[in-house]
């Protein structure tokens, strides 16, 4: 093999062992070239596995556009950019991108390649392997530690993860930003009554009531035992109010099988103020649900506003 240029396939086709075993690599082994204005070429291309389907080999030998025309839209400029630093940099290549396949599908490939500087520009040795059951299988597990067992909803890690983005989007653009906490009232003697299965089952039904109404954009979490949240970006604190009340009336309204009317929330809601941290947001919009709790609960409060006026049943 040259020690400073490209592999020329007929150096390969001398050894039929070598191209035998090879062609039978559980993923690709290439050489890419990159010419001083930018042109890039597989010199050298080998192995199964990762399926290129309708790409004529040959022609990637000449030119890699064609492949690189198949990688899904976010990847092809990042893969570029990620090829550039590596020719400027001489450092190797480490990366993962999406490769569009026939039929919509799309296969996640992992790549490896080690640049060196060559008379006729930059050249890549490196292998590429097909990853997408790793990856499937890896967002199979985020979601299932993202999720609440019982009601499918985002469980808290999620929401934590979710509302610091948001936060952190809240403060640099001054976008509003609302929270809202609800609790179920007096679920204690539901649960006494009705048995722990029926509460849990009250619980479910209460995350799919409650998801119709909200927007796709809106995140609601369950916190823990009977206490949840729902992250509303984009919204004032009115907004929120609107909703809250909505959804306070929806739930009084609806028949869970355990008595109609016994099933109430307490919401309290809170409009992010910029600057404020997480843990500040979290704790206004705790109090406002207490203070909702306090004032008789099925209502919504507002720590900074006063009591809403509400048409819920009496505290019991
Ligand atoms: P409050 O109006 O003050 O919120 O009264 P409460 O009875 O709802 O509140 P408390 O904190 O005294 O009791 C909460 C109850 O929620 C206790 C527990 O039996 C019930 N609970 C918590 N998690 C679950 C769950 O996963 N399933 C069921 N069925 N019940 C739960
Ligand atoms: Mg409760
Ligand atoms: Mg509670």
């Amino acid at each position: 093999m040259p020690s400073n240029d490209v592999l020329p396939d007929r150096e390969l086709a001398d050894i039929p062992w070598l191209l035998e075993l090879t062609e039978q690599l559980p993923g690709v082994i290439f050489q890419l070239h990159r010419a001083p204005d930018g042109h890039l070429h597989f010199p050298y291309l080998a192995g199964r596995g990762t399926e290129l389907n309708g790409l004529d080999w040959h022609d990637l030998s000449q030119n890699a556009l064609p492949a690189l025309e198949r990688l899904a839209e976010p990847d092809y400029p990042r893969l570029m950019a990620v090829i550039e630093r590596s020719a400027r940099s001489g450092t190797p290549i480490a990366t993962t991108f999406r490769l569009r396949l026939p039929g919509k599908r799309m296969s996640w490939i992992a790549v490896r390649a080690q640049p060196r500087r060559v008379d006729s520009g930059t050249l890549w040795v490196g292998l590429m392997i097909d990853i997408s059951e790793q990856m499937l299988e890896e967002d199979r597990l985020r979601r299932l530690s993202d999720t609440d067992d019982l009601t499918g909803l985002a469980n808290r890690r999620k929401l934590i993860t979710r509302l610091d983005e948001e936060l952190s989007l809240s403060n640099r653009h001054g976008l509003p930003l609302s929270l809202m906490m609800l609790d179920l009232d007096h679920f204690k003697s539901i649960n006494d009554t009705w048995g722990h299965l029926q509460g849990d089952q009250v619980l479910r039904e209460l995350a799919s009531l409650s998801h119709g109404i909200l927007r796709e954009e809106d995140l609601m979490a369950r916190l823990g035992g009977e206490e949840f949240a729902v992250l509303l970006p984009l919204t004032p604190e009115s907004h929120c109010r609107q909703l809250a009340e909505r959804l306070r009336e929806r739930i009084a309204e609806h028949d869970f099988g355990v008595g109609h009317g016994q099933i109430t929330i307490s919401i309290g809601i809170a409009e992010h103020r910029v600057g404020d941290s997480r843990e500040i947001l979290m704790q206004r919009v705790d109090e406002s649900l207490y203070a909702a709790k306090d004032s008789g609960r099925n209502r919504v409060m507002a720590g900074v506003c006063p009591p809403e006026s509400h048409e819920g049943a009496p505290p019991r």
